[in-house]
């Protein structure tokens, strides 16, 4: 074939009629092929857009041989000139010169077949899934989610701080961990007490993989300013629900001088930042998964976007869910950490917009949450979203060296040295949150099940790819 600039169907697309009569070099899958015996029509995508590029092959430039390995999922590559289309559904289209075809996808075996698929049954594919409609558009949002991320808090003036993936300190405190280990399993080194001989293992001693970047930030803030971490986080607890996996990706800002309200400002402003950068940047992916999941998808994110979000102490949340009459799972009773069907109570029936409750007990939260003066609640602040229930922790941290102390005492953690140094030397008020990135994922697609919305999920009893 002639050397012609290789274009993406995003690109052909987008420049529409300006470029029609242009020789044109485009490659991509196979969605669909269909026609009669004079002419064929492919459509084929390439993954940059939602959208097919219609490719028309006639006949009298292609015979039979030449079009049969042209099936659904097999890779072509065209040359052609771009015109205008007759048909419906497209402005432009490709009348084919050239054609090489890369790699055959058998029909007899190709698990893609039909349109169509269910979700459930794509989960079992999900090394093949991204190829779909679905998660392609899917994952072109969460790229773009991720992108919006990075430049909200860049324009802001934070650093992206690197916390540690494998750590030694057991006191993250926000769940259980999965263990770091290079000891033979089948052959134990003992000590004298006849647990795991830990010193000789490949940190000298226990290490297991992160909960949270949240310690190591604050070392971040109070050196930085403001700093934010997003990488992943792991979590082994065995919770089979459609908002939870073993391996998901956090976004945890930490900011130096920041008090609740200004933690709470932030964490409103920048996932309405983000809700608000998808549908700015991702139309077409996501009018196509409301189309077909959702109908009130975009409604749903115009409204997080252009309203305030409900600022409510705990306490007083439970006395909305106790006063409502409503017959709970789970009884509500003021101390209780609340479960998912109170949170969206609260966020979809009672307020009907997101939540940000605050002032938590301080038995249900973790360790380093400031405590208020009534001694019982701390500074805590969990976001609540339609759907998702809580999308955000977060908290204002106890900057006093005394009572942080105290609470370690209390709880009987261990290790923390390194911690206390930020409240020994030069402390400071400071707060920071933790988002869920599938979370917010989940809301900006609609999807129902946190396992659609990342590429390779990790839950109990999975593992594959
Ligand atoms: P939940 O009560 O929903 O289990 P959590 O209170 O344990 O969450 P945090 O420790 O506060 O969660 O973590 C901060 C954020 O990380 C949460 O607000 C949520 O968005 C997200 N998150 C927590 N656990 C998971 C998980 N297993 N899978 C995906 N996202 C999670
Ligand atoms: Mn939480």
């Amino acid at each position: 074939m002639e050397k012609i600039r290789r274009s993406t169907v995003r690109q052909l697309l987008a420049e529409g009629a300006q470029a029609v009569g242009s020789k044109v070099d485009v490659k991509g899958w196979v969605r669909t092929r269909r026609g009669n015996k004079n002419v064929q029509f492919v459509a084929l995508n390439d993954g940059s857009t939602i959208k097919n590029l219609q490719i028309v092959l006639d006949l009298s430039k292609f015979d039979d041989e030449a079009l049969k390995p042209v099936t659904t999922g097999s890779s072509i590559h065209v040359q052609g000139t771009l015109v205008a289309s007759q048909g419906k559904g497209q402005s432009v289209e490709v009348q084919a010169d050239e054609l090489e075809v890369y790699g055959t996808a058998d029909p007899a075996t190709y698990p893609l077949q039909k349109k169509g698929h269910t979700l459930e049954f794509l989960r079992e594919k999900a090394h093949l899934r991204p190829r779909t409609n679905t998660f392609g558009a899917v994952l072109r949002i969460r790229h773009a989610l991720a992108y919006a991320i990075h430049k909200f808090f860049n324009d802001k003036g934070f650093y992206y701080f690197h916390t540690p993936l494998i750590t030694a300190s057991d006191c993250e405190g926000a769940g259980a961990q999965f263990q770091v280990t290079t000891l033979p399993l089948d052959s134990l080194p003992l000590n004298e007490e006849g647990r795991p001989d830990y010193t000789q293992d490949f940190f000298g001693k226990m290490a297991s993989l992160t909960v949270s970047g949240q310690l190591e930030g604050e070392l971040g803030a109070t050196a930085l300013g403001c700093i934010y971490t997003f990488g992943p986080t792991f979590r082994a607890e065995n919770s089979n629900t459609p908002r939870h996996l073993s391996e998901f990706w956090m976004i945890e800002p930490e900011m130096a001088f920041y008090e609740i309200e200004d933690n709470m400002d932030l964490a409103e402003e920048f996932i309405k930042y983000c809700i608000n950068y998808a549908l700015e940047h991702c139309k077409d992916d996501i009018d196509f998964l409301a189309e077909h999941f959702d109908k009130d998808l975009v409604e749903r994110l115009r409204f997080v976007v252009d309203n305030d979000f409900v600022r409510l102490p705990y306490t007083e949340g439970v006395r909305i869910l106790e006063e409502s009459g409503r017959k709970f799972e789970f009884p509500v009773y003021w101390g209780v950490d609340l479960a998912s069907e109170h949170e969206r109570y609260l966020v979809e029936e009672h307020f009907k917009r997101p939540v940000i409750l605050t002032d938590y007990p301080k038995e249900i939260k973790a360790f380093y949450m400031k405590l208020n003066d009534d001694g019982k609640t701390v500074r805590a602040m969990d976001v609540l979203f339609p759907k998702i229930g809580e999308i955000i922790g977060g908290s204002q941290r106890e900057e006093s060296y005394d009572k942080l102390q105290g609470r370690i005492d209390e709880l009987g953690l261990t290790g923390m040295e390194w911690y206390l140094d930020t409240r020994r030397y030069g402390t400071v008020p400071h707060s920071g949150f933790g988002l869920g990135f599938e979370r917010l994922v989940l809301f900006v697609t609609g999807m129902q099940n946190i396992r659609d919305v990342i590429p390779f999920p990790r839950y109990p009893n999975n593992c594959e790819y």
